[in-house]
């Protein structure tokens, strides 16, 4: 369809239609424009510039959307997010060296709830920062009790969302949370992912040397899931390349797999950054990447994501201080 020119600029129009019909979708007049609202909605969702038919399953869908739209905004002060934590592993020495916090929300109907059924949501309704304020705050709190209870190299590691990262109110947050958390800023990792690295370029390049100022650690998450650039990598002078799962998935049987995850590690070496293969599953996995040198593996070979308490024990039980022997340690 031609555009309209207005101003030496060319418009574009679209529109959705929803349609709901009498008798079969509804009776009452009120009753059927909803209904149609609901079938737009959805048609909407899909893609832009097209048309949707009413069904009953939709307005559950729509009903249960709106619902969970509504406990979100209240979620927070309900205090019923936690966070579950999954071991980070040194392949070498095979010991814990860090946790990705992770979120749930115990919702009070539908039980505990992934953040992939949240977190979209949350960042369309504006509430990720809040919440990303939060996660940051427990998990140093969380990760203070580690390192008082005589595990000190334990790192924690939080996911952080586009907006949140897009807001020069990150950089407040995470120094304002080590001073009153005080937890040392080494041990704290930000997992970041490469869309963040899209735009914006000397503003982010800025903002991360910052980040890197106050000493903490900063992780490039999901790689080679998204857009990357050789040379941004270089730039952000990172500390940790998490693998996607997606390639770790393919190893060793998958010849493309394999070879990716070979040149990342190649890569990573010469670039000097530690390489995290997430998702590792299998024995033969971790065999390929102890033989290519990667240097720490997350997945549920070592253990799912698990509530603190839970870890907290895993790692007070599996905990080996640096340096010292096994059996120095049963002699304890
Ligand atoms: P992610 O940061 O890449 O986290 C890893 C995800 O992979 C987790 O899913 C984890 O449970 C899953 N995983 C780990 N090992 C394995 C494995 O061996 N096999 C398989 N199949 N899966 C494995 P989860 O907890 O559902 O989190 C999904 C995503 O949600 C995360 O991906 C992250 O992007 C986001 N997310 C989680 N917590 C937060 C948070 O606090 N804030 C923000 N902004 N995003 C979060
Ligand atoms: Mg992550
Ligand atoms: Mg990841």
């Amino acid at each position: 369809t031609p555009g309209i020119p207005h101003d030496g600029l060319e418009f574009f129009l679209t529109s959705t239609i929803g349609i709901a019909s009498c008798p079969m979708d509804a009776t009452e007049a009120d009753h059927l424009l909803q209904n149609s609202q609901s079938a737009e909605a959805s048609a909407r969702q899909q893609c832009k510039n097209r048309y949707g038919l009413f069904s009953a399953d939709l307005n559950e869908q729509a009903f249960k959307r709106l619902q969970i739209e509504r406990d979100l905004r209240k979620a927070l002060q309900n205090d019923e997010f936690e966070l579950h934590y999954q071991p980070k592993v040194n392949i070498v020495e095979n010991r814990i060296c860090g946790a990705e916090a992770l979120i749930r929300w115990n919702h009070p109907e539908h039980g505990l709830m992934s953040p992939d059924q949240f977190i979209p949501m949350a960042e369309e309704l504006g509430l990720i920062v809040e919440i990303g304020t939060w996660v940051l705050e427990q998990a140093c709190t969380e990760a203070v009790q580690w390192s008082e209870a005589g595990i000190t190299d334990c790192t924690v590691a939080v996911n952080i969302a586009t907006p949140h990262f897009a807001e020069s109110r990150l950089l407040d947050d995470v120094q304002q949370t080590l001073t009153r958390t005080g937890l040392r800023p080494g041990m704290l990792t930000i997992e970041l992912t490469e869309s963040m690295m899209m735009d914006d370029t000397e503003e982010t390049f800025a903002m991360l040397e910052q980040l890197r100022t106050l000493g903490i650690r900063i992780a490039l998450d999901d790689f080679g899931t998204g857009f990357s650039s050789l040379a941004y990598l270089k730039r952000m002078r990172l500390n940790e390349l998490k693998v996607d799962r997606s390639f770790i998935g393919g190893i060793p049987d998958d010849t493309d797999s394999s070879a990716i995850v070979r040149a990342v590690l190649a890569m990573s070496r010469s670039l000097g950054f530690e390489v995290v293969a997430e998702g590792v599953e299998t024995e033969e996995q971790l065999d390929f990447l102890r033989e290519f040198d990667c240097d720490v593996y997350q997945g549920f070979l070592c253990s799912q994501p698990i509530p603190a308490a839970n870890f907290f024990n895993l790692l007070r039980r599996e905990y080996v201080p640096r340096g010292l022997e096994v059996n120095e340690v049963d002699a304890d």
